[in-house]
């Protein structure tokens, strides 16, 4: 048994998104002398404007975590309290007093900063180990940006393939190319996408099913529905996704991976980011199983291809970059955007389509695919030029796969061009014609994409041209938004101004604005 406070060894710190039975926390842990710490801070959830099902996923998928390390014999401290981590885990230190906290490298910053400040106002030494669920450690990522004068994703995917032997034969890449992006993309016919695979999803146990009432108890004001909660929160179950994908979507992974239909939230994507976040599926078991797929004849190579560069590329890509940034990261606003988030941004309560249907899936399911997420809630924050620490903040709250290393520079990042191009090479601008090409949305929505002034113009086309005009300057010459910002001498004067009051009136219009 676990002897008394004054003689523990080690505190093992278990966070909610560290829910890895490999995890190098447990590392020659001996339960004669060790402890785990687990906490629901439910502080955090109240700090964060969490959505119900992403606080119930957490909750659920920690408390199932805390019972199988009991069954192992392991002893598990698990705490519920309104404080902050930071200040619960330094009065278990006061009390508990042992001789060392190990702890996995945290996914937040502000989190790593108050648990290893907690450790040090208490006097108590602090071991944080290298997080092995990733396949790029912080320090190989910051080796791979020394050696650049700019950070591209594709040069760090090419030598992470290399590196880990990945979708290599011969010591070339496999089919002959790296990227078969250009196979990919494409948009569904006009009678749509025809049958799509059902999602696995699991009916809550008991033990979901008390976090839910829990949850629907507490944070009632919290947005989103927890009625449709379906996600996997135990390793099993979380195999089980992987296996159904492999089996029945990653055949098709990557084609459609651009479009977006009416009544369609999961299509061909594999849903599988949740459980990786959490800790529950290791991104090495996820790329073996998708590889092998491949080599058995099960998939073809353009659509393994695909999905590996999102889990062996872009994931761990934006993990580097997240640590290696921070903490100044958040704090960056190239464009100066400074508008508030519309309030519709939590109901959905908008005439515009697009944004109607991607906003009701992330309410509804605490989920929308990676499109859906930049091109067309990202796109519209982006040409509104909201602030993006709120658009952060919004991303951060809604998603259950939202953990702050992968969230932030996706949506800081990639989708507001708030780092002025560390993550993408451009920003993501497009009018609503982009919407219309990718997607069926705009059939029934009362705008017309290919409308840039008057009261029917697309606001997305129309804060296109407003986003170009008001950044002229900056992008006139930039090698790669020179072309599009070329298109504004095709505009006589009368024309911007229209643009412009046209662009004023959205922002003035409740559920196009935030007036
Ligand atoms: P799939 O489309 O099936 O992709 C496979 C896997 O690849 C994903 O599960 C994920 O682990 C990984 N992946 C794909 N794209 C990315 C990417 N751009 N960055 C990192 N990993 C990627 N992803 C999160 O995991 N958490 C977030 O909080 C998050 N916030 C985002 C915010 C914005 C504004 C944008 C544009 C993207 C965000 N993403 C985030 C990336 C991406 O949209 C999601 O990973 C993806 O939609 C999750 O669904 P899926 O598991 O079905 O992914
Ligand atoms: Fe969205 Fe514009 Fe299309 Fe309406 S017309 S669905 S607002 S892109």
């Amino acid at each position: 048994m676990v002897p008394d406070g004054s003689s523990i060894r080690h505190l093992i710190v278990v966070l909610g998104d560290q829910l890895d039975r490999d995890s190098a926390a447990f590392d020659r842990i001996d339960p004669s002398l060790d402890r785990i710490w687990m906490c629901e801070a439910k502080g955090e959830a109240e700090q964060t404007w969490s959505s119900k099902q992403r606080i119930a996923l957490f909750l659920s998928a920690m408390r199932h975590f805390a019972a199988e390390l009991r069954a192992r014999g392991w002893p598990v401290d698990y705490h519920q309290t309104d404080g902050s981590l930071g200040d619960v885990l330094r009065s278990e230190l006061e009390r508990l007093r042992p001789t060392q906290v190990i702890l996995v490298e945290p996914g937040e910053w502000r989190v790593r900063e108050s648990l290893t400040a907690a450790c040090r106002s208490v006097g108590i030494p602090f071991d944080e180990r290298s997080d092995r669920h990733f396949l790029c450690s912080r320090e190989a990522f910051a080796q791979h940006a020394r050696r650049r004068k700019q950070l591209r994703l594709e040069y760090f995917y090419r030598e992470m393939r290399v590196r880990h032997r990945v979708l290599m034969v011969d010591g070339e890449p496999a089919g002959g190319q790296w990227n078969f992006d250009h196979d990919n993309r494409e948009s569904f016919p006009r009678s749509g996408p025809g049958p799509v695979p059902t999602p696995l999803r699991f009916e809550p146990d008991e033990l979901t099913q008390a976090v839910i009432a829990e949850v629907n108890a507490r944070y009632a004001r919290h947005p989103g529905r927890i009625e449709t909660f379906g996600w996997p929160v135990t390793a099993e179950q979380a195999r089980q996704v992987l296996d159904d994908f492999i089996a029945r979507r990653l055949p098709s992974f990557g084609r459609w991976q651009d479009a977006m239909w009416v009544g369609e939230p999961w299509l061909w994507h594999s849903h599988l980011a949740v459980a990786l976040n959490l800790k529950l599926l290791a991104p090495a078991t996820v790329i073996e199983a998708a590889e092998a797929a491949w080599l058995e004849g099960r998939a073809p190579i353009a659509a393994v291809e695909g999905f590996i560069r999102q889990v062996l590329g872009w994931r761990e890509y934006v993990r580097g970059l997240y640590w290696m940034k921070m903490p100044g990261y958040l704090e960056l606003n190239a464009l100066q955007a400074s508008e508030p988030l519309p309030p519709w941004y939590w109901s959905g309560d908008t005439p515009m389509r697009c944004l109607r249907e991607a906003i009701s899936d992330t309410l509804e399911l605490g989920y929308a695919h990676h499109i859906q997420r930049l091109m067309v809630t990202g796109l519209y924050a982006l040409l509104y030029g909201v602030d993006p620490k709120a658009v952060h903040g919004w991303y951060l709250s809604v998603y259950v796969d939202a953990v702050e290393w992968v969230e932030l520079p996706n949506t800081l990042g990639m989708s507001q061009f708030a780092d002025g191009g560390i993550m993408a090479s451009k920003p993501y601008a497009a009018t609503g014609k982009y919407i219309e090409r990718m997607s069926n949305y705009c059939e029934g929505c009362r705008f017309r994409p290919d409308r840039r002034t008057g009261p029917d113009a697309c606001p997305f086309t129309t804060l296109y041209w407003d986003f170009l005009i008001r950044h002229e300057d900056r992008f006139k010459t930039h090698p790669r938004m020179a072309l599009q910002v070329k298109n504004l001498t095709r505009l006589s004067e009368a024309e911007r101004q229209a643009i412009q009051q046209r662009a004023g009136e959205v922002r003035r219009t409740p559920g196009l604005g935030d007036a």
